[in-house]
């Protein structure tokens, strides 16, 4: 069990056994600020999907999990929860070791992921069908049935606290699963596959499967034995990932890539949201699904807002990702900031101006890591590609508009419909834009887009299906309909 920073794992974990890879192969997982190999890990190849997915497959058919009470089920993904928690500091250390996320980062992600695990296991038995009025010779009534054997591709923004949003769901329902975690982030899936085993849910029930995503993922989206895919990531993958999906109608939900808005109204506290919207777009180094990277600033405001906002970009603590103060660590890759950087410069190209950032700290001893500090654009408009491309890296773009209509149809031009933000003291102009604004999840006078109570997903090319709250339960099952005909014959 990986319950310790620095753990070197190689196995997969295939119906409750730590199994190397069938062709024995593996791959090298990295601490992204130092560059320090951290483990050989496992690379499944489709041998080792075949497994996999049998072990699920059997545990869903003949296995207890699906056929246990409710109740039952919801009390193993409470002792999850309970042994995350138990185990905070040293999975916290991992993610950071892993992923170059700040610390704090880190442990408020793994109490996330315990957190949804005792969401989920107290809604296991409140999943239930209605009966429907077909007069009195009639009964009709549906049942939610788990849809079965269920693969979960995840990214390596949020390793361990995406993985618990599709499991934890996943398993309430009753459903089997096998985790597919991004070939840069393994470790906490691993540690989780194993604290899940420990919890007592029965062998076959959790996998995880570690390996590339053009091997692993896409057998695990194409296999006919496989009954639905969860899947978050990029959207272009995500197409990928339908299109494989097509051949056996297996079901999919995707949660994908977003260029969220931010839209300041000159009556909001500017202040106050110019203090608070920079962790909006830069915190874990940008590379958030939800980051307002376009801030829409009415004209009026603009001056003011803009140098307030670049004097809290450039109080950001940007260093050492174990150290406690830290606010950003390093980014996930080499790969990773050079796309930022390459951003940077078509966005100078495109007649922006970088107002700050946009280059490694120069105070600290960081050559290894991937370390860039938060950049502000200025000069954008909403057509430039800086402004229309998800980057998922630090940069910011602020835009000018002049009144509700104007910023509604800049922000709703767009591919992407994910998150955002309404920043107004008049109530009634925020509800409004609100509601106008085509994104899956909107917040108010804040920053924060994600609980664990509430749905969360995107419209347009951000994505299908809601993750999160009691509407993740419907991702995980099938309705079924059953009538019987009461009478005399
Ligand atoms: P990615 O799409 O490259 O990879 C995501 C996962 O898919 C990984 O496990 C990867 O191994 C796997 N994969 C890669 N190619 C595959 C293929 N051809 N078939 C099947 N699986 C494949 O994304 P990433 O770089 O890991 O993550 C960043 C992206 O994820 C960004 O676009 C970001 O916006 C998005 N994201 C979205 C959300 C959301 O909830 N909407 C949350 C986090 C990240």
């Amino acid at each position: 069990m990986a319950s310790t920073p620095m753990t070197r794992r190689e196995a997969l974990l295939i119906d409750g056994e730590h199994i190397a890879a069938a062709e024995g192969r593996t791959f090298e997982t990295h601490n992204p600020a130092t560059g320090a190999v951290l483990a050989d890990v496992a690379l499944a190849s489709a041998e080792d999907v075949n497994r996999a997915v049998a072990a699920a497959r059997r545990a869903f058919d003949s296995g207890p999990w699906p056929r246990m009470k409710a109740v039952e089920r919801g009390r193993m993904l409470r002792r999850v929860a309970d042994l995350i928690r138990e185990r905070l500091d040293s999975l916290a250390e991992l993610e950071t070791g892993n992923s170059g996320k700040a610390i704090a980062d880190a442990r408020d992600e793994v109490g996330g992921a315990a957190n949804t695990f005792e969401y989920y296991a107290g809604a296991a038995d409140k999943v239930f069908g209605e009966t429907i009025p077909m007069g009195a010779s009639a009964l009709d009534y549906t049942a939610r049935e788990p849809v079965g054997v269920v693969g979960l591709i995840v990214p390596w923004n949020f390793p361990i606290v995406i993985a618990a949003w599709k499991m934890a769901p996943a398993l309430a329902a009753g459903c089997t699963v096998i985790l597919k975690p991004a070939s840069l982030t393994p470790l906490t899936a691993l540690a989780l596959g194993d604290i899940c085993h420990e919890a007592g849910i029965p062998a076959g029930v959790v996998n995880v499967l570690t390996g590339d995503g053009a091997t692993a993922g896409m057998l695990l989206a194409s296999h006919r034995a496989v009954d639905k895919v969860a899947f978050t990531g990029s959207t272009e993958v995500g197409r990928a990932i339908m299109r494989a999906a097509s051949d056996n109608i297996t079901r999919v939900s995707l949660e994908l890539g977003g260029k969220s808005p931010c839209v300041v109204f000159a009556d909001a506290d500017i202040e106050y949201a110019a203090s608070r919207i920079p962790y909006s777009v830069f915190a874990n180094a940008g590379q958030d699904c939800c980051a307002r990277t376009r801030i829409f600033v009415q004209r009026s405001a603009l001056d003011q807002f803009t140098q307030l906002f670049v004097e809290a970009t450039q109080r950001i603590r940007v260093g050492d990702p174990m150290a406690a103060e830290t606010e950003i660590g390093s980014m996930v890759s080499p790969g990773q900031k050079q796309r930022s950087l390459d951003y940077l410069a078509i966005g100078r190209d495109e007649g922006a101006q970088v107002l700050t950032g946009g280059e490694p700290p120069s105070t600290m001893a960081l050559d290894e890591g991937s370390f860039l500090l938060p950049a502000v654009l200025s000069g954008v408009s909403n057509s430039m590609r800086v402004a229309q491309e998800e980057i998922f890296g630090p940069v910011a773009s602020i835009i000018p508009f002049d009144d509700e209509d104007d910023v509604v149809r800049q922000v709703n031009d767009s591919p992407y419909g994910l998150s955002g933000s309404v920043w107004a003291r008049d109530i009634g102009r925020a509800l409004r834009t609100a509601s106008r604004i085509r994104t899956g999840v909107i917040s108010v006078n804040s920053n924060s887009s994600v609980h664990v109570q509430a749905p969360f997903g995107g419209y347009k090319q951000s994505g299908i299906g809601r993750e999160l709250g009691m509407h993740a339960l419907s991702l995980y099952t099938e309705v079924k309909n059953v009538y019987v005909d009461l009478s005399e014959h």
